[in-house]
This record gives C-alpha cells, sequence and structure tokens, in this order.
C-alpha cells in the first residue's frame, strides 16, 4: 500500500459515520496539506477494487465508504444520512431460493431520519397554525 492508501484506510475505517471523497480528502488535507482531490478518488478506488473498503451507492447522492465489516444500511429518504443497521445473515436462505451462489447482496432500508421526521412535524405544526 502507498502511503494515502494507508492514510485513507485508516481515515475510513476510524470513522463510524459514512465519508463522501470530498471528506475523506478533507481529513487527509490535514495531514498532507498539498494533496489533491484526484490522489483521493484513485486511491479509493484502489482500494475499492482491492476489496479493502465498501462504497456505498444511493442514487441522487455522492458515494460514500464504509468499513467492510458486514452490515445493512438505513438510508434517509429525504437528506441521504446512512445508519448502520444488522439483518440477520440471509446468505442461506437466498442460496436456497437461488439454488446456487452469489457474490453478495447489499441491502438498503429506507426511513426518515430521526432529524427529518422531526422537521416535518415542525413545519406540519406551522400549517396547522396558519
Ligand atoms: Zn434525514
Ligand atoms: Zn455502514
Amino acid at each position: 500500500m502507498t502511503k494515502y492508501e494507508k492514510e485513507i484506510y485508516h481515515i475510513i475505517t476510524a470513522s463510524m459515520e459514512h465519508l463522501t471523497a470530498e471528506q475523506i480528502y478533507t481529513a487527509l488535507k490535514r495531514k498532507y496539506p498539498k494533496v489533491v482531490i484526484a490522489t483521493v478518488y484513485n486511491n479509493l478506488n484502489k482500494l475499492w477494487k482491492a476489496g479493502m473498503v465498501h462504497k456505498v451507492t444511493v442514487e441522487n447522492m455522492p458515494d460514500r465508504y464504509d468499513r467492510t465489516v458486514k452490515h445493512d444500511h438505513l438510508v434517509c429518504s429525504k437528506c441521504g444520512k446512512l445508519a448502520d443497521i444488522s439483518f440477520e445473515d440471509l446468505t442461506a436462505s437466498l442460496r436456497r431460493q437461488m439454488g446456487g451462489d452469489f457474490l453478495y447482496y447489499d441491502l438498503k432500508v429506507f426511513y426518515l431520519c430521526p432529524e427529518c421526521r422531526h422537521q416535518e412535524r415542525s413545519q406540519e405544526d406551522i400549517s396547522k397554525q396558519q
């Protein structure tokens, strides 16, 4: 691993957040002020291809990078925030239904996160008062 690969890998695995390339770039810049964002993208791609990091793709949102420990995600359909969640391992059940093996599965559950729910509720209150 190159110096930057190591640093980026560390930033992702040490974080409980789901960081975008931009956020990783900001974190990396604190230590290496001269780093450019293309370096971050290149190294993220390398780490992802090597299976070292997990990429979470949600429509209309920037990709986010995550630890590879098996877990699933709750996605806020309003602000796009991710939260970790663990389902029962579906591997055996899926294999049985497919009658064979598969590469991986990636589950996302869409909801409104507590903040967005709160916001919607207060907007409702305002409209009731009008
Ligand atoms: Zn939200
Ligand atoms: Zn996660």
